[in-house]
C-alpha cells in the first residue's frame, strides 16, 4: 500500500492554475478554504438562488455559474451531489474541458459506472477525504489533516498522480498521509461499507433488537436506550481504539457476552449475504437499479422513506431526545 506525505507531493504544480470547486457543502467549503489558505487561487462553481450560493460569497470567494467556473479553470473539482454530477458534466463541465486541464471527484461512482465519460486528452483523479467537510476544515486549521485516498482514472499530461497529490496536500491531507487506490477499489469499498456495516447493517441491527424486546414486553424506552441510543457511547470507544479498547472499557459481563453472543447474531448465513451484495455492486447491477430509480423520480426510496420514519424506534426516539438537551443541533 502506497501512502504519500507532504514531502512527496509539490504544491508548486497548481501555482499558476486556477481551481474551481463546484458545490459549496460538506466537502465544497472545506477543499476551497484549505486550498485558498495553501496560497492557490480558487474559484466556486454555483447556481445563482442556490443554498450555499450566499456563504460562498461571504467567504470571500469568487462565486460563479458553474459553466463560467469551469472555462476559466484547470483545475475542475466535482463536489456537488453524486446524483446531480452526470447533468452538471453534460451541461457545465464537459463543454469546457480543453486538452491538459484536470477533472477531480471526491468518490468514484460516476466514473467508475461510466455515468460521466470525459475526454482522453484531460486528466482524471479523485482525492477523497477520509472525514466529513467539517472534520477537513477543523484539523487544517490545527495544522493537521485528514487522511485521504488518491487515485487517477486518466492521465492525459504525465502529471496527473503529481497534480492530484498537490491539491491533497492543499487541503492538507498529506499533513496525515494520502492512500494511492483506484476509482473501482473506492467505490465499490464505499457501497459496500455504507450498505453492509455503516448505514445498512447498523440500522437492521438496532432495528431488530428494539423489535424484539419491545415484543417480548419491555418498555419501548428501555429498548431505545439499550439497542439504538448507547451505540455511540461504543463507537467512540472502537473510534479511539479499536475494537480491543472498546473490550477494555466495557464491564466483563459485556465483554463475555459480546464474544459468545455476537457470533451467533452475525452469523455465516449475514455473511453469505453480504458476498451477494458485494457480488451485486461489483457486477454493476446496484448503480444501475439506482440511476433507474432516480431516472424514475425515486419511487421505492420515498415509499422506503415514508415506512421507516413511521417506525415506533422514531417516535420513542423523538420522545426520549426531549429529555436530553444536550442533544439538541447547534
Ligand atoms: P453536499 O450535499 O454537502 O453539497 C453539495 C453542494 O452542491 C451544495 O453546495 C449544493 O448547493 C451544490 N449543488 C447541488 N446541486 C447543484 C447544481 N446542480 N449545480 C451546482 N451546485 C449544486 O455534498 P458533499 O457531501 O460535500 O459531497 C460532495 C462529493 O464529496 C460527493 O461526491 C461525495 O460522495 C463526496 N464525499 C463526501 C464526503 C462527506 O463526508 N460528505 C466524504 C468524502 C467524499
Ligand atoms: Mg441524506
Ligand atoms: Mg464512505
Ligand atoms: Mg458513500
Ligand atoms: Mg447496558
Ligand atoms: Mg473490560
Amino acid at each position: 500500500m502506497k501512502i504519500y506525505y507532504d514531502q512527496d507531493a509539490d504544491l508548486s504544480l497548481l501555482k499558476d492554475q486556477t481551481i474551481a470547486i463546484l458545490g459549496y457543502g460538506s466537502q465544497g467549503h472545506a477543499h476551497a478554504l484549505n486550498l485558498r489558505d495553501s496560497g492557490l487561487k480558487v474559484i466556486v462553481g454555483l447556481r445563482a438562488g442556490g443554498p450555499s450560493y450566499e456563504r460562498a460569497q461571504a467567504d470571500g470567494f469568487e462565486v460563479l455559474a458553474p459553466h463560467l467556473a469551469c472555462s476559466r479553470a484547470e483545475i475542475i473539482m466535482v463536489l456537488v451531489p453524486d446524483q446531480i454530477q452526470p447533468q452538471l458534466y453534460r451541461e457545465a463541465i464537459e463543454p469546457n474541458l480543453s486538452p491538459g486541464k484536470m477533472l477531480m471527484f471526491a468518490h468514484g461512482f460516476n466514473i467508475h459506472y461510466g455515468q460521466i465519460v470525459p475526454p482522453k486528452e484531460v486528466d482524471v483523479t479523485m482525492v477523497a477525504p477520509k472525514g466529513p467537510g467539517h472534520l477537513v476544515r477543523r484539523e487544517f486549521e490545527r495544522g493537521a489533516g485528514v487522511p485521504c485516498l488518491v487515485a487517477v482514472h486518466q492521465d492525459a499530461t504525465g502529471q496527473a498522480l503529481a497534480r492530484a497529490l498537490a491539491y491533497a496536500k492543499g487541503i492538507g491531507g498529506t499533513r496525515a498521509g494520502v492512500i494511492e487506490t483506484t476509482f473501482r477499489e473506492e467505490t465499490e469499498t464505499d457501497l459496500f461499507g455504507e450498505q453492509c456495516v455503516l448505514c445498512g447493517g447498523v440500522s437492521a441491527l438496532i432495528k431488530a433488537g428494539f423489535e424484539t424486546l419491545v415484543e417480548a414486553g419491555y418498555p419501548p424506552e428501555l429498548a431505545y436506550f439499550e439497542c439504538c441510543h448507547e451505540l455511540k457511547l461504543i463507537v467512540d470507544l472502537i473510534y479511539e481504539g479499536g475494537l480491543s479498547f472498546m473490550r477494555y472499557s466495557i464491564s466483563d459481563t459485556a465483554e463475555y457476552g459480546d464474544l459468545t453472543r455476537g457470533p451467533r447474531i452475525i452469523d455465516q448465513r449475514v455473511k453469505e449475504e453480504m458476498k451477494r451484495i458485494l457480488e451485486e455492486i461489483q457486477s454493476g447491477r446496484f448503480a444501475r437499479e439506482w440511476i433507474l430509480e432516480n431516472q424514475a423520480g425515486r419511487p421505492v426510496m420515498n415509499a422506503l422513506r415514508r415506512q421507516e420514519a413511521a417506525h415506533p424506534i422514531e417516535e420513542v426516539g423523538a420522545r426520549l431526545r426531549e429529555m436530553m438537551p444536550w442533544l439538541k443541533k447547534k
